[in-house]
């Protein structure tokens, strides 16, 4: 069964770096692919642009294809989002057997232990670390141990089962960042070929992140 694989982040705005490591990460796991945007709890620095406004710009920036979709749930939720909430909320959805993969970036691996409910993450999905340009993940050494007996460097082992294992996905360094195309936008420059064309063809699109002018 074909798997389904999601991408998380604020995503404010979308940029060609999340959609190639989407794109890789999807076609090396033969999977579906969702970006699923996340809402910024309360006490943490809001995004730039509106809740409405990031999802118009993920919809821009997606359109013309198939293989990589977008799940708004984070969004619909009122309160923390955990992310073994989610799991939970996708698996029974997709039911048992379907495999399905969180992909988080290397920083965000080294911190797993760090995260509510972290060990039961792998009873609802496995994990894909990408690495960027072949750049082994920093990884603490008692995340190494515990997570050893999970990790897999086979993807026929991801299509096999719904979840349970830990899989390094190697994805293309693109040094593209959110802060960059904020701060160029905001200093009145054009962040071409740093986001899909379809976001500058629309200029409301990036407008909430452009300078006003006084
Ligand atoms: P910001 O600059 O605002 O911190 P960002 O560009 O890092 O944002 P996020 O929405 O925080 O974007 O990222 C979502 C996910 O995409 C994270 O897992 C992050 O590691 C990954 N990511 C972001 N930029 C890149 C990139 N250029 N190449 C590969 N992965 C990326």
């Amino acid at each position: 069964m074909r798997a389904l694989a999601i991408l998380g982040g604020t995503f404010d705005p979308v940029h060609l770096g999340h959609l190639r490591v989407a794109w890789e990460a999807a076609t090396a796991l033969d999977a579906e692919l969702d970006l699923m945007p996340a809402s910024v709890p309360p006490h943490r620095p809001q995004p730039v642009a509106s809740t409405a406004q990031r999802v118009a710009i993920l919809e821009a920036a997606l359109r013309g294809q198939s293989r990589i979709g977008l799940d708004l749930r984070e969004l619909a939720r009122s309160g923390p989002s955990w992310t073994i909430d989610t799991l939970i909320e996708l698996r029974g959805e997709i039911g048992p057997r379907r495999p399905l993969v969180l992909l988080v970036g290397a920083d965000a691996w080294a911190g797993l232990a760090g995260w509510h409910r972290w060990r039961e993450l792998f009873d609802h999905a496995h994990i894909g670390v990408l690495t960027r340009g072949g750049v082994q993940a920093v990884e603490p050494e008692a995340l190494a141990v515990e997570v050893a007996p999970r990790r897999t460097t086979d993807r026929a082992a991801i299509a096999a089962a719904p979840a349970g294992c830990v899989i390094d996905i190697a994805v293309s360094a693109l040094e593209i960042s959110a802060t960059r195309i904020r701060a160029l936008l905001a200093a009145g420059e054009e962040p071409r070929w740093l986001v899909p064309d379809a976001l500058l063809a629309d200029p409301a699109l990036l407008a909430p992140y452009r300078r006003v002018e006084g």
